[in-house]
């Protein structure tokens, strides 16, 4: 890695506390990642600004900061076993979750990502992620229930579908379109129903319904 990249990286990680990413193993998961390797290799020196990046097709990969701020807000000390994302994009944040669950399932809708994410995944050797190609609205009913699932593109409505597919106490994390704006929320599935909490402002692509071949 070049001193710039390296530099860059060492700034990022400092930012990244700063705006209060405070779990250690997130810190280090971003730390180990090499975000370079997820994006155009035009892009190559911007891999470690904290900002959205195009990934082609409209789409982009999540800033560092919201990857840190999901994953940080997903975990829930002994009920790591199975995670799944939605929107598998350049599978960035599906890399870092790697790290974090026994198993991930990742869904993307547009067949040249997921094409790209398959051979990315198998470069870096991540053989507890499962990609699947197709429409996240449906989940993934072979696989479920989740502990957790976690949403990287914005829908207007909170899919019912996915939280069918969600463990008594799982819980879910998106951003969701209301309003005219955009926040990110955090929804528990409890025996009674489900608890969702509003926790920032936020700004993902839409999520859209059917596949893109
Ligand atoms: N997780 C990515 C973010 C990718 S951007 C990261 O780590 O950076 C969001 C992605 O969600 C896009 O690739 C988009 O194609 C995908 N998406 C949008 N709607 C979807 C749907 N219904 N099912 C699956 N993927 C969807």
């Amino acid at each position: 890695m070049s001193e710039i990249i390296n530099h860059k990286k060492n700034q990022l990680i400092n930012l990244l506390r700063d705006k209060g990413i405070t779990n250690e193993k997130v810190i280090s998961i971003m730390e180990k990642i090499p975000r370079e390797s997820f994006i155009d290799p035009a892009l190559k020196q911007m891999a470690y600004d904290d900002d959205a990046l195009p990934i082609g097709h409209n789409q982009t990969i999540s800033s560092p900061y919201i990857v840190a701020k999901m994953s940080q807000i997903i975990i829930e000390e002994d009920k790591m076993d199975k995670v799944l994302e939605i929107g598998t994009g350049c599978s960035y944040q599906t890399v870092v979750l790697s790290y974090l669950f026994k198993k991930v399932v990742s869904i993307e809708r547009i067949k040249s990502l997921y094409v790209k994410s398959k051979k990315i995944v198998s470069d870096f050797n991540r053989n507890n992620i499962k990609l699947i190609f197709g429409d996240g609205y449906t989940g993934s009913n072979i696989d479920a229930p989740f502990d957790a699932i976690i949403i990287t593109a914005a829908p207007n409505e909170i899919p019912k579908s996915l939280i069918e597919q969600l463990k008594t106490h799982g819980r879910m994390i998106m951003p969701l379109n209301k309003n005219g704006k955009q926040i990110l929320i955090r929804i528990k599935n409890t025996p009674k129903g489900i608890i969702l909490k509003e926790i920032d402002d936020v700004l993902f692509v839409p999520m859209l319904k059917g596949i893109i071949q």
